[in-house]
């Protein structure tokens, strides 16, 4: 049985891993792509924010010195000397600077708290010329001798006069306290920002630099085509934002975005490294291959259900139809399908045969249903064992086996067919049965190119043929059969209609007395009148006993007979009693007796005239049924001839047990006595027998006068044969019963 391919299925999963791949590699740089654009966008946007967070700072930074310096400027001159420490420490309490103090022009420094970290000269010489311009003051001071690292010094002008200020009101912060603003607390701990002027000297930095400008720190680096450090300096110098990324020494990958601050001109620099881009478009990416894995394998999960759902409604489907349910090999549809593929297979050079176990129904009946179906099953399996990979063979039907088989010459395929007849013989015989498994074989040797059905028609030919052979039962197809096979098909189809035209007539053959040639009877036979040819019976009879019309045809000459009959009668001329043949069919067929009576009553003649002729070897198939149609036929007064006595299994019990009143013998049975004195001595006895018994002897095919003499002399009654005459149309026939004699 053919097994249903996963072949697409596993080409389709091959497909699907292909798209799949396919698709995630795209699938993965696209994101990869937008993601780092994405995250791009957020350290900009993270920078961004950190300057406004910074830019915010120093104007809050500003706004409470501007508001600061008011009372102090207020209160100018100062009554006291303790005035402004003492405001400079009220002020102190309420901010957050590290510390608070005025710088007079005289240089008079005052700090909110006991000054132990005192600025340098430098310092507040450098604040105070940008306070006296009337300006605000910010700067980073990285290397104040009392500060252990950078500070942030702000100052406001003093100008309690509105004209030339008396000093400045000045903050210092710690480099600490920007490093909130400074640590890129969006991108993790990762991140952090340098604050640098336009020059590009750190400002203020939360870790430290290896060199204290960002374009000498940049130049030991690679940078991301396509920007140089020279475009670089050219856009920071512009004032624009920059991203920025490079590969370190080390290989590795990071970015500095440049985005300018509202103060100074200063820049707040974000550094990320590439590696937390990567991760976040890593994990992104990740996330969506665990999702797109888990669709794609609930997706191929939910396939492979499905094709395994398909798969097996495809086998049954299958087995329901190409499957012969008893022995489980193909069946006849599936055999239909293949046979073109087989056939190409084995070259054409193939035979197509079929096979019948005789007597199957015997077998079932002995030994009931299922021993036969044992029978049929082993018969499947020695087949299938027999037969080679290119062959293939089906049950057709019951105990009918269609085989398509290599074919090399006659002799060898009939040797193989034996072979296997005998195989079956010894392996599929029913146990303890003394039946023994007969096979026939009609063979049908592929020579033409025609269609299947018409290749099995022709091994059903042969194998009708096979099955009347006693011994080896093999036939091959005959296109002499063929031939008759359409020839009676042509017959089939107008033998009703030549019934009806009138084609079917009676000629007469008469019956004579030996010495005299006197005709004391006819036997009438029934001649097909057909394109001005008087067809024998020979070549019609067989087949209408085959399909039944015969029934009809026996009952049409019978009322020939009985016409012809009743004409002599109403004429006043010669009558003898005419004889008809009836075929083995009527034994078995109820009207028989009642359809001849009827006819006579209808010429309304006596039923003696009308003789039946009833062949040997019916009645000895049913004697039964023969004693019992005699016996009606007797009854009515029908007298009844056995014909053909002695062409057939000729049996004493025959006459022993019917009551003929006349015996035919056969024109086989007289055959070649002449030259055979043993021959002679049978026909002797055997017509002293049937005269003992009362009975008539008829002789047929009586050809010579030595022929007519010997049997004569043997005692026979009657003569029918050539010699007297051949069987003759009914004019003629008439014309010989005026001449009362033939000799
Ligand atoms: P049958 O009943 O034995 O008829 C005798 C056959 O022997 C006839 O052949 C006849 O022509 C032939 N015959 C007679 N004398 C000679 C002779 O001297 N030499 C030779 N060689 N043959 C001779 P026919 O007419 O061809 O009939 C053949 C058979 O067909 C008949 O054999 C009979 O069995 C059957 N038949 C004929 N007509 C009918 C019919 O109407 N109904 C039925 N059922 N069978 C018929
Ligand atoms: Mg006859
Ligand atoms: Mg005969």
């Amino acid at each position: 049985m053919q097994r249903v391919s996963f072949r697409p299925f596993f080409i389709f999963a091959l497909i699907a891993a292909i798209v799949v791949t396919a698709g995630v590699v795209l699938y993965w740089r696209q994101v990869t792509v937008l993601l780092e654009k994405d995250v791009k966008i957020h350290i900009a946007d993270a920078a961004r924010d950190s300057a406004s967070d910074f830019d915010r700072l120093v104007q809050t930074d500003r706004e409470i010195l501007t508001t600061s310096a008011l009372p102090i400027e207020d209160a100018y001159p100062w009554k006291d000397e303790s005035y402004v420490p003492e405001m400079l420490a009220r002020l102190d309490t309420n901010n957050h600077f590290d510390l608070l103090g005025v710088a007079l022009q005289d240089g008079t420094v005052i700090y909110s708290t006991p000054a132990n970290r005192p600025l340098s000269q430098a310092a507040i010489r450098d604040l105070l010329k940008q306070t006296n311009a009337g300006k605000f003051y910010i700067s980073v001071r990285p290397r104040e001798k009392n500060y252990p690292s950078a500070i942030l010094i702000q100052a406001v002008p003093l100008d309690p006069n509105d004209g030339k200020p008396i000093g400045a009101l000045f903050s210092v912060q710690k480099e600490g306290y920007y490093r909130d603003v400074l640590a890129l607390s969006a991108m993790g701990n990762d991140g952090h920002s340098i604050i640098i002027n336009r020059a590009g000297d750190v400002v203020l930095s939360y870790e430290k630099l290896p060199a204290p400008n960002i374009f000498s720190v940049l130049e030991r680096f690679t940078l991301d085509a396509p920007l140089t450090l020279n475009s670089l300096r050219q856009e920071i110098a512009q004032g624009k934002s920059v991203l920025v990324g490079y590969y370190t020494p080390d290989d590795q990958h990071n970015f500095w975005q440049f985005v300018p601050l509202g103060t100074n001109g200063w820049y707040i620099v974000s550094a990320v490294p590439a590696k937390y881009v990567e991760e976040q478009a890593t994990q992104v990416a990740k996330l969506s291959l665990v999702l797109f894995g888990v669709v794609f394998f609930v997706f191929y999960l939910l396939f492979f259900f499905l094709m395994r759902v398909r798969e097996e409604s495809n086998r049954q489907l299958f087995t329901t139809a190409f499957v012969d349910p008893l022995t489980g090999v193909d069946n006849f549809n599936r055999m239909c399908e293949q046979f073109p593929t087989v056939l190409a297979g084995l070259n054409r050079q193939a035979a197509l045969v079929i096979f019948d176990i005789n007597k199957f129904k015997v077998i079932n009946d002995l030994h009931g249903y299922e021993r036969g179906n044992e029978v049929l099953k082993r018969v499947a399996q020695v087949l299938q064992e027999e037969l080679s990979a290119d062959e293939s063979f089906c049950r057709l039907s019951a105990d009918n086996f269609v085989l398509l088989l290599k074919y090399q010459d006659r002799r060898s395929f009939l040797k193989r067919l034996k072979a296997l007849a005998a195989l079956l013989k010894r392996n599929c015989t029913v146990e303890d049965s003394c039946l023994m498994l007969d096979v026939a074989f009609g063979i049908y040797e592929i020579t033409e190119d025609i269609p299947f059905y018409i290749m099995l028609d022709r091994a059903h030919l042969a194998l009708e043929h096979a099955k009347t052979r006693t011994f080896d039962k093999c036939e091959f197809y005959d296109a002499a059969d063929r031939n008759r096979i359409v020839a009676e098909q042509q017959i089939e189809n107008t033998m009703e209609a030549a019934l009806a035209n009138g084609e079917f007539e009676i000629y007469l053959q008469p019956k004579c007395d030996f010495v005299t040639g006197e005709i004391l009877g006819a036997e009438a036979l029934v001649r097909w009148m057909h394109d001005d040819r008087a067809v024998r019976p020979d070549e019609f009879i067989p087949l209408f006993e085959r399909n039944g019309f015969i029934l009809k045809l026996d009952m049409f000459i019978m009322e020939e007979a009985a016409r012809l009959l009743s004409t002599w009668q109403a004429n006043s001329m010669p009558i003898v009693p005419l004889a008809v043949n009836f075929s083995r069919l009527h034994l078995n067929d109820a009207r028989f007796i009642p359809q001849m009576r009827r006819i006579m009553a209808q010429y309304n003649i006596p039923n003696k005239l009308i003789e039946a002729e009833i062949t040997e070897s019916v009645i000895f198939n049913n004697l039964e049924r023969a004693q019992e149609v005699i016996g009606g036929l007797h009854l009515y007064g029908f007298p009844v001839a056995m014909d053909d006595f002695g062409s057939g299994y000729s049996s004493l019990n025959v006459l022993k047990e019917l009551k003929f009143d006349s015996i035919k013998l056969d024109k086989e049975f007289l055959s070649g006595f002449e030259e055979n004195p043993r021959a002679q001595k049978v026909i002797q006895g055997a017509i002293n027998m049937i005269k003992t018994l009362g009975v008539k002897v008829v002789t047929e095919g009586v050809e010579t006068r030595e022929q007519a003499d010997f049997l004569r002399r043997c005692g026979a009654d009657l003569a029918q044969g050539y010699f007297f005459s051949r069987p003759v149309t009914v004019t003629t026939f008439e014309q010989l019963l005026q001449k009362k004699t033939l000799l």
